[in-house]
């Protein structure tokens, strides 16, 4: 079911239904919403009505049954309407339980006021007309309709509106429009990238198109439609298309295309799927085919077979004053060929009497027609019936010729528009990755500005030569930190640490030796320290530890190791090396000597100038005040 589904997402994704997300390919997921059994039925009726209308029918009933058990109206009704259109596409439903969901539909929607449903669903007249082969009035709802549809928008619902006016304005003879319509409505499906309407919309315009001489054109068309039809897995559409690739390469002509032809026509032959218009069809393209090649046996064969189709019924379309045509003029074809002229002439003759029932588009073999007749009658000898039907065909070019340039100019008009199109769409497409390219410099810029933004306040808050934070952040975090102990309940040290002597070092060693110095205690500070412990350097060869979690005695511990591992190290500088530093330490302990960093600073800096007048190279941890 998924796969079904995802050839139709884009379909899918603009209809605003209760739509069961998981089940929707990447883009269509929003939301963790777990779709219920008629959901993913409706979901998967929706992806195939076009594909495969039967199977969409089956399970759009399944989803509206279960989605009025649930009691849920919005799915019911769109089910329903879904129901409606499968059957609508579905060769061999039956007529009138198709308007009979198409009106359930409306009363759904009405009820609901779903404007989108409404619409569609009073698609029912246009579709009713046509499955009954009443072209004008399938024209006129159409038109009817085209005012609640915005057809300059991108707006998938447009294509059932476009279909109709296609087909049906080439079936009333409307070649241009037919072919402008048409057009519109591939162009639609492209830029939406419905595949199953595309290939759906192809059929029409194809034959328009063929119709309209324009072969190449066609067969390009059909072409395209057989890759696509072929990708999507609708037998349906696959041997539709593929009937009318082999109609119009027998028309063009040559040994590739007949050959190709051939291919084509054993291909349908050997389908068993529903072709739509009827499986009549592919007989007669069968038939005529063979006629062109001299086979005349199989030619006959394949009007049997047209013949026993259109006995056995047309399902839901209704029999048509084409198939008399059609069948006639095979007919006719192959007793000409054989020799048996007054059959010929009875069935040429008897097409004759049909054309007026059929417009000039619906039977495109017109001028043909009267050319074989003419043909058989001179065979006969009556040269004069046949120069007078041999004029009608010319006669009958001649009328067409006029309609035909105006189709041909159309189509060429809007091949030309649409071409604009594209490369305005490929204009505004270099400016999206243009405008995209300068995103993502603006981007870069961003974040370079961040990055040294960063950077530089981390260099406001670090001391250059150590690479321990500095004043101003010990300043900021200490009043945290405080507060956090305070609510934890965790004791917490201060320790100011003051390098003995320092100026000395300075002064015998040089300043370099004095900055090898207190780097060496920057470094070794911190192996001191745990978890959110603190080392900063609070100023020239000051420094401030803050100690989390420590006891006193267990800080005096610390620093006194420390102590002992700095008074070890040797520091190098210009040649010359020095060891036996020392410094001296003060300590306050959080909340005996205060409960605030200012207090606790004056008291640690007290007991630092304890440790000086006892003597340096310790650390004090009690007052000369004596208080502890
Ligand atoms: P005491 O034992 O009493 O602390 O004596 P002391 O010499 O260490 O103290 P005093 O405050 O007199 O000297 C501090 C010296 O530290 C003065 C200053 O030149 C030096 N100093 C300050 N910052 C730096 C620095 O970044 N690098 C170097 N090499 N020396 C510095
Ligand atoms: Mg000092
Ligand atoms: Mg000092």
């Amino acid at each position: 079911m998924k796969n079904e589904l995802s050839s139709l997402s884009p379909l899918l994704g603009s209809l605003p239904l209760p739509v069961g997300k998981a089940d929707l390919p990447a883009g269509h997921e929003q939301s963790a919403h777990k779709p219920s059994s008629h959901e993913r039925a409706w979901c998967a009726a929706w992806a195939l009505h076009l594909t495969r209308p039967a199977e969409s029918f089956a399970l759009a009933t399944v989803a509206r049954d279960e989605a009025i058990a649930a009691n849920e109206p919005h799915a019911a009704a769109w089910a329903q309407l879904c129901r409606a259109l499968a059957g609508y596409r579905w060769i061999g439903a039956d007529i009138g339980q198709m308007r009979a969901d198409f009106v359930d539909a409306a009363h759904l929607m009405d009820a609901l006021n779903d404007r989108r449903g409404k619409r569609l669903a009073s698609l029912l007249d246009a579709v009713l007309a046509m499955k009954h082969g009443h072209w004008p009035e399938a024209l006129k709802a159409y038109e009817k309709m085209s005012g609640s549809f915005d057809l300059g928008a991108m707006d998938a619902d447009n294509f059932y509106l476009l279909l109709g006016l296609a087909t049906s304005h080439v079936y009333c003879g409307n070649l241009a429009d037919g072919l402008r319509f048409g057009y519109i409505g591939l162009n639609l499906a492209q830029y939406l990238d419905l595949a199953a309407e595309e290939v759906t919309m192809c059929l029409p315009l194809g034959v328009a198109l063929m119709a309209a001489r324009d072969h190449d054109e066609s067969a390009e068309l059909f072409n395209a439609a057989d890759v696509i039809a072929a990708r999507i897995d609708s037998p349906m559409l696959l041997k539709t298309t593929r009937n009318n690739l082999g109609v119009v390469l027998r028309r063009i002509g040559g040994i590739y295309n007949i050959a190709r032809a051939q291919q084509l026509v054993a291909w349908v032959l050997a389908e068993p799927a529903a072709m739509i218009g009827g499986q009549q069809f592919a007989h007669y393209s069968a038939a005529e085919l063979y006629v062109l090649l001299g086979q005349m046996d199989d030619a006959e064969a394949q009007l049997e077979q047209a013949r026993a189709t259109l006995g056995a019924g047309r399902g839901a379309y209704p029999l048509e004053a084409l198939d008399g045509a059609k069948l006639n003029f095979i007919l006719g074809m192959i007793a000409s060929r054989r020799g048996q002229v007054a059959e010929a002439i009875a069935a040429f003759a008897e097409v004759v009497t049909l054309l007026p029932a059929l417009s000039a588009w619906r039977f495109s073999d017109r001028a043909k027609v009267f050319e074989e007749l003419a043909e058989v009658l001179a065979r006969q000898g009556r040269f004069e019936e046949a120069y007078v039907t041999q004029k009608k065909s010319a006669q009958d070019y001649l009328t067409n010729v006029e309609a035909l340039n105006r189709a041909r100019h159309v189509s060429m008009q809007v091949r030309e528009q649409m071409r604009r199109v594209q490369l305005e769409l490929d204009r505004e497409s270099r400016e999206r990755r243009h405008l995209q390219s300068s995103h993502t410099e603006l981007r870069e810029q961003m974040d370079d500005a961040t990055r040294e933004a960063r950077r530089l306040k981390d260099a406001a808050m670090h001391d250059p030569l150590t690479g321990l934070p500095n004043r101003r952040h010990l300043d900021e975090v200490l009043a945290n930190m405080l507060l956090v102990a305070g609510q934890t309940e965790t004791p917490l040290v201060i320790a100011y640490l003051d390098v003995d002597h320092f100026k000395q070092v300075n002064d015998r060693y040089g300043h370099a030796m004095g900055d090898e110095v207190l780097r060496a205690l920057g470094t070794l500070g911190p192996e001191f320290l745990r978890g959110a412990d603190l080392m900063s350097r609070i100023g020239g060869e000051e420094f401030c530890v803050v100690l989390i979690g420590c006891g006193l005695e267990a800080a005096r511990k610390r620093l006194t190791d420390l102590l002992d591992v700095f008074r070890n190290q040797q520091f190098e500088s210009d040649g010359q090396t020095l060891s036996a530093v020392t410094f001296s330490g003060g300590v306050a302990v959080y909340p005996h000597d205060g409960r605030d960093a200012e207090t606790l600073m004056k008291v640690a800096d007290r007991r630092l100038y304890d440790a000086k007048h006892a003597g340096r190279a310790n650390v004090c941890c009690v007052g000369s005040d004596g208080i502890l």
